[in-house]
C-alpha cells in the first residue's frame, strides 16, 4: 500500500515501524475472515483492514475523529489478522504506534471513557494500591455492577503465592512473575505452579521488585509507562537471571507476550536494549518450560473431559499453539473437540471493563463451543480469559496447571 506519511513522523522509529507494517499490507480482506470484531458487527470499520486505513489517515495527518478511536477501542490486540494475513502484516506494531500517538495527542473520547482508562492505568500497575482495593471489591462484589463484578473473582482461602524460602542454594530454580491481576485474583495458579515444578525438582521464586509487566498500558496506549514498568522489571530480574535462575516463566500468556517483546520495546534504549532482548530470550510460557520434562508423574488417576481455551496472547501473540494440548494429553485429560478455538473470548485486557457489549458477545459465542460437549471443566492459560469465561459459564474455569497439580494430592 502506497504511503504520505510526514517527514518527521518517517523520521523517527516509530514512524518506520508504521510504515513498514502499512508498505505491506495490500488490502486483500482476507484477515477480515477471522477478526472477531468483525464477525460481530459486520462493520468494515471493525475489521483489520478499516483499522489499517483509519491509522493510515490519522498518520497521514487527517487527524482524529471519536469514530477513529472507537474503532479503534474496540479491536482486542488478538492479533488473530496476524495469523491470517498471506503478507505478513505485523499489525500489532502498527497499532501500538498509533495508539501511543493517539494517548499522546489526547484522543477524542467521551469523558466516562477517558476516567475510566486513566483509571485502570493508574491503580493496576501499583501492586500495593491495586490488591489490598482488589480484595475490597471481592468482597463487595454481589453490590458491584456487573462490568466491575465480572472482573472480580470470589475471594480465595489462599493467600498471593511467596516462595516458601530464599531459594538461591536450590539447585534449578525459576522465576514466577506475582503480576498485578493473577496473583491477587486466582492465587491458586501460582500455589499450583510451585508444587509441579517442586516435583520436578525446581524450585520457584520471584524478585520482590519486579510489578505489573507492562501489557496493560501499553494496550491502553501508554507506552512510555510500559517501558518504564519494562526496565524496573528488568532491574528486579537481572540479578536472578545472572546468579543462576534458568528461566524466567510465565503463568499468564497475557504476560508473558508482553516480556517476550520487551527486546522490541526498548530496542532504542541505548542503556536496557542488551537487557532487554537477553530477558525476553530468558521467557518462557510455563507450557513451553513444562514440555521439556517427563511428566508422567502426573497422570491422570482418574478420567477428566476438559474444554480447552487457547488464549489469543499465547497462540497468536506467542506463536506457542498445540503445547499445552500435548501436555494435557501426556497426562490422560480427555479434550473435547471445540470449534472456533482461534477467536477471542472477549477478555482481551481491559476490554471486558471498556466495551462490555462487545465483550459479552464475544464470551456467549466462545461459551456455546466450549460447552457445547458438556466438559466437566474449562482449562486456559490467561488470567483475563480466566475471570472472563468464569462469571458466566456453567462450570469451573480454571488455568490447565491446577490438573497437574492435582495428581500430587492424596
Ligand atoms: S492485513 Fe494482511 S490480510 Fe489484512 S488486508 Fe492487509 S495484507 Fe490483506
Ligand atoms: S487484533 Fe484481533 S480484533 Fe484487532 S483487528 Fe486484528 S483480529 Fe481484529
Amino acid at each position: 500500500m502506497q504511503t504520505r506519511l510526514p517527514e518527521a513522523l518517517l523520521a523517527t522509529s516509530e514512524g518506520q515501524r508504521a510504515e513498514a507494517v502499512l508498505r505491506s499490507c495490500v488490502h486483500c480482506g482476507f484477515c477480515n475472515a477471522t477478526c472477531p470484531t468483525y464477525l460481530e458487527t459486520g462493520h468494515e470499520l471493525d475489521g483489520p483492514r478499516g483499522r489499517i486505513w483509519l491509522m493510515k489517515a490519522y498518520l497521514e495527518g487527517e487527524g482524529a475523529s471519536e469514530i477513529t478511536t472507537r474503532h479503534l477501542d474496540r479491536c482486542l490486540t488478538c492479533r488473530n489478522c496476524e495469523t491470517t494475513c498471506p503478507s505478513g502484516v505485523v499489525y500489532h506494531d502498527l497499532l501500538e504506534v498509533t495508539r501511543n500517538r493517539l494517548e499522546d495527542e489526547g484522543a477524542p473520547r467521551p469523558l466516562p471513557a477517558r476516567l475510566a482508562r486513566w483509571a485502570l492505568r493508574t491503580l493496576m500497575p501499583r501492586r500495593g494500591l491495586f490488591w489490598p482495593l482488589y480484595r475490597l471489591g471481592q468482597h463487595l462484589r454481589p453490590l458491584m455492577p456487573a462490568r466491575f463484578r465480572e472482573s472480580l473473582a470470589p475471594p480465595s482461602a489462599l493467600r498471593p503465592w511467596r516462595p516458601a524460602v530464599a531459594a538461591v542454594s536450590a539447585p534449578r530454580r525459576v522465576l514466577l512473575l506475582a503480576g498485578c491481576v493473577e496473583g491477587v485474583a486466582v492465587p491458586e495458579t501460582q500455589h499450583a505452579t510451585a508444587r509441579v515444578l517442586k516435583a520436578l525438582g525446581l524450585e520457584a521464586t520471584l524478585a520482590p521488585r519486579a510489578g505489573c509487566c507492562g501489557a496493560l498500558p501499553l494496550h491502553l496506549g501508554a507506552r512510555a509507562q510500559a517501558q518504564a514498568l519494562a526496565r524496573q522489571n528488568i532491574d528486579a530480574w537481572w540479578p536472578e537471571l545472572q546468579s543462576g535462575a534458568e528461566a524466567l516463566v510465565m503463568t499468564a500468556s497475557g504476560c508473558g507476550v508482553e516480556v517476550k517483546g520487551y527486546g522490541a520495546l526498548l530496542a532504542d534504549d541505548p542503556v536496557y536494549a542488551e537487557r532487554a532482548a537477553f530477558v525476553a530470550e530468558k521467557t518462557l510460557d510455563l507450557s513451553e518450560y513444562l514440555q521439556r520434562f517427563d511428566l508422567t508423574a502426573f497422570a491422570r488417576k482418574a478420567p477428566l473431559r476438559v474444554a480447552w481455551h487457547p488464549p489469543c496472547t499465547l497462540q497468536h501473540g506467542q506463536g506457542v499453539r498445540g503445547v499445552v494440548e500435548g501436555i494435557l494429553d501426556a497426562v490422560g485429560v480427555e479434550r473435547v473437540p471445540v470449534a472456533e478455538g482461534h477467536l477471542c473470548c472477549g477478555a482481551a485486557g481491559t476490554n471486558a471493563v471498556l466495551e462490555p457489549a462487545m465483550a459479552q458477545a464475544l464470551r456467549t459465542r466462545k461459551l456455546a463451543h466450549l460447552e457445547k460437549d458438556a466438559p466437566e471443566r474449562i482449562v486456559t492459560a490467561n488470567i483475563g480469559c480466566e475471570l472472563h469465561l468464569a462469571a458466566a459459564a456453567g462450570r469451573p474455569v480454571s488455568h490447565w496447571i491446577t490438573l497437574l497439580a492435582e495428581a500430587l494430592e492424596g
